[in-house]
């Protein structure tokens, strides 16, 4: 999980409209009058296509995306379009998350309201609550669900450490001759390649980041590139973004 910046409500959802979904779906709360292109859209665009919870990978055309409400619509059916109680959710999470009420049962982390790195940490690729609500968001919405979760961070974390494993071999043959510029190419683009894995964009960004920031290995790459001078604004830019996802 990282932080999610909320942008505007989308300029359809007016009070009008709110009010006018909101009295269709009191009517009949069979109505999923939330799943409105132009609400699907914002939320998406939120995220950068992925869920809130989990970091999984969602998009309109995969249809794998639903909207879930941080304040569920079964004991708060007035918040059912309120764009703040809006969260765009893989199936997973939103279906195990249920209709888990915050207002009686205590709250989750919000990653557009909260910093998940102030409530949770990652420690072999399992998630942690460092407090009350960083717990209640990984039981509730199963963050720990071995054969899915953990499994996913797992694959990832494993691609993540071999690369810079490899980087790490590079730096040391590079360091002695560094005139060899095929080499020279191959370490900046990996290194490059990797921090682009750990950005906020990225699936999975939190798990790459906490892997990448952790491992000696990072450090060993990173100060050899400063040696060599190839430590670049580009790789400064992208290490300042993974150290927002990083949960170590
Ligand atoms: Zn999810």
């Amino acid at each position: 999980m990282i932080r999610v910046q909320r942008g505007p409500s989308p300029r359809e959802l007016t009070a009008t409209k709110i009010q006018e979904l909101t009295a269709e779906y009191l009517a009949d709360t069979s109505k999923a009058v939330w799943n409105k292109p132009y609400i699907r859209k914002s939320l998406l665009a939120m995220s950068r296509n992925k869920c809130v919870y989990c970091e999984t990978r969602i998009d309109e055309e995969s249809k794998y995306m639903e909207v879930d409400h941080y304040y569920c619509k079964d004991q708060h059916p007035t918040k059912v379009v309120e764009w703040i109680n809006l969260l765009p959710a893989c199936k997973r999470c939103n279906v195990n998350k249920g209709s888990y009420d915050i207002a009686t049962e205590g709250e989750l982390v919000d990653p557009t309201q909260d910093d998940p790195q102030q409530h949770l940490i990652l420690v072999n690729y399992r998630l942690r609550g460092r407090d009350d609500k960083g717990r209640r968001v990984v039981e509730h919405t199963y963050l720990n669900e071995t054969n899915r979760t953990v499994k996913a961070r797992f694959e990832i974390g494993a691609s993540v450490s071999e690369a810079i494993e490899r980087l790490s071999t590079l730096v040391e043959e590079c360091l002695p001759t560094p005139s060899d510029r095929r080499k020279l190419s191959q370490l900046e683009r990996g290194m490059l390649a990797l921090l682009e894995e750990a950005r906020p964009t990225s699936e999975y960004s939190a798990t790459v980041a906490t892997i990448l920031a952790g491992i000696p290995e990072y450090r060993i790459v990173k100060d050899g590139l400063k040696t060599l001078g190839r430590w670049s604004p580009d790789m400064a830019s992208l290490e300042s973004q993974m150290l927002q996802c990083n949960l170590g």
